[in-house]
């Protein structure tokens, strides 16, 4: 694979939603990609970690801090030879490759062995790995890309379906699937009363700039989180007003210090007002310098999958706002995927729907993998649909302390599981 290394930087701070890592250095590279960019950028960031019983080499290839390729390890002998793993997994399973498993055609060019001949220790699992010279970047990266083929290998190739009269496992044993069937109707029938997903802001020239311009939807869309969402939904209209443009030229050749500043300085604040300048500037960049300023384009002639894909190159975003953002194209934009390309988009899990979808019985534990899953298979024909309806009623009734359970629309179906 061709590289084309084009920055490198001495220390570098990753952000994992569990806390921090510091990394020694981290390289910026290039790489070829078949898809809709002539090139896309990767990092690769070198540090050291506690792992299987012993500081280790730990590398990461991520093309934002919400898009790890791969994660590579130190093996044993690493102090002698440099040489470093990842364990590969089972194609779009988080499950690991078994040593008896025949090897993807993706990593033959690479060495594949078995783990435990590379890396001991305590919980040092048993699979396959990859093992590669850390100084050889460009196997680094081809083997990270292959492993992000394959995570995606199951979602692009067969969209969900549906169980018949078989128990799902991310649903109580005391939920019917005609109890979820119904939960779900609930959920429709709510959706269905509403003209579209109700305004983006409270103020209606925020509202109406929004609708008008698609760059400052995906701006707003893009710093949805952990603020309330009538607050960041008004920033790129405070914004345009302040700088005097929204423009994403203008905006890209601005610095993250100057564009935090600008956002500090509004009536209405983000939340993490520095990382939402990063994400901004990020989706500028991505806009002006890959899509020539067309933001329609990003989306037009594309399947969800693709767009998903697209959108988390954008700094800060993962796949729970990317595919947020293709539902409302599609409710709001004129965005038409047809009925297969509806079947890939997700719904995002966030605190208010995970909270509905536990306490209505449709989910065993509070977790975001088991709500996305659970809408798949309950209304596999377009699970995202589901969304907005859970996150408004979340927000509306079902609160985290008392409940309004009486007056929620979802009362005649819900389990009120731990109210
Ligand atoms: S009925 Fe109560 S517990 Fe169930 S979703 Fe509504 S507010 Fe939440």
């Amino acid at each position: 694979m061709n590289i084309e290394i084009i920055g490198t930087r001495p220390h570098f701070t990753f952000h994992w939603p569990m806390g921090i890592e510091e990394y020694s250095s981290v390289i910026e590279v290039t790489v070829p990609d078949s898809g809709y960019f002539q090139v896309s950028k990767l990092y690769i960031a070198y540090g050291y970690r506690e792992a299987f019983g012993s500081l280790r080499r730990r590398i990461l290839v991520f093309r934002n801090e919400g898009d790890v390729l791969a994660e590579f390890v130190g093996v044993d002998c690493w102090e002698q030879d440099k040489r470093v793993a990842t364990f590969l997994r089972r194609d779009g399973s988080k499950q690991y490759l078994r040593p008896a498993d025949s090897v993807p055609s993706r990593y033959k060019a690479f060495s594949v062995i078995h783990s435990r001949s590379v890396i001991t220790g305590p919980y040092a699992p048993q699979c396959l790995a990859a093992v590669i010279a850390e100084a050889d970047l460009p196997s680094l990266v081809a083997v990270a890309i292959a492993r992000e083929q394959g995570e995606t290998f199951r979602m692009a190739q067969t969209p969900p379906k549906v169980k018949s009269n078989t128990k799902d496992a991310s649903m109580p044993p005391t939920t019917s699937h005609n109890r979820g069937r119904d939960i779900v109707q609930a959920l429709l029938d709510y959706r269905s009363k509403q003209k579209t997903g109700g305004p983006f802001a409270k103020s209606k020239d925020a509202d109406e700039f929004l609708r008008q311009n698609p760059f400052a939807f995906l701006m707003a869309a893009s710093i949805d989180r952990g603020a309330l969402a009538e607050a960041v939904w008004e920033i790129p209209f405070l914004l345009k007003k302040k700088l005097g443009h929204l423009n994403p030229q203008l905006l890209s050749q601005m610095s993250v210090d100057q564009l935090e500043e600008a956002l500090r300085s509004l009536e209405r604040k983000p939340r993490f007002p520095r990382q939402s300048a990063r994400t901004m500037l990020s989706l500028s960049k991505l806009v002006f310098e890959q899509f020539h300023e067309n933001v329609a384009s990003i989306w037009q002639g594309r399947e969800p999958l693709r767009v998903v894909q697209i959108l988390e190159r954008i700094w800060g975003i993962g796949p729970g706002i990317a595919h947020m953002i293709v539902r409302i194209l599609i409710d709001e934009f004129g965005y038409n995927p047809g009925r297969e390309g509806l079947s890939q988009i997700d719904v995002k899990p966030d605190i208010h729907v995970v909270r509905i979808f536990y306490r209505t019985g449709l989910i065993l534990e509070r977790s975001g993998s088991a709500c996305v899953e659970a809408a798949r298979q309950l209304y596999p024909k377009f699970p995202g649909v589901l969304d907005w309806p859970a996150w408004e009623i979340g927000r509306t009734w079902c609160h985290d302390h008392n409940p309004e359970c009486v007056d929620c629309p979802l009362y005649s179906v819900c389990s009120r599981i731990g109210t």
